[in-house]
């Protein structure tokens, strides 16, 4: 009779400790991001977002200091 009581006990103990563990988060896939254009950076080559370029005379670049090196030449 005490093996029974036991056993219940175990049980019911058991099943609270899995009504406890929260569940597995679910993993949500990112959505894709929209293509945009890209634009090549006229110093290193680099490819950057079209709308992060910065454009001068038909040229673009990756950033401020590539403008002022293939402006200044250094
Ligand atoms: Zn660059």
């Amino acid at each position: 009779m005490k093996f029974l009581v036991l056993l219940v006990v175990l049980v019911v103990a058991y099943c609270v400790m899995r009504r406890r563990d929260p569940p597995a988060p679910t993993i949500r896939p990112t959505p894709p991001l929209p293509h945009q254009p890209m634009a090549r950076c006229a110093v290193c080559d680099m490819h950057v977002p079209a709308s992060e370029a910065i454009v001068r005379a038909d040229a673009a670049y990756c950033c401020a200091d590539h403008l002022r090196q293939a402006t200044t030449g250094r």
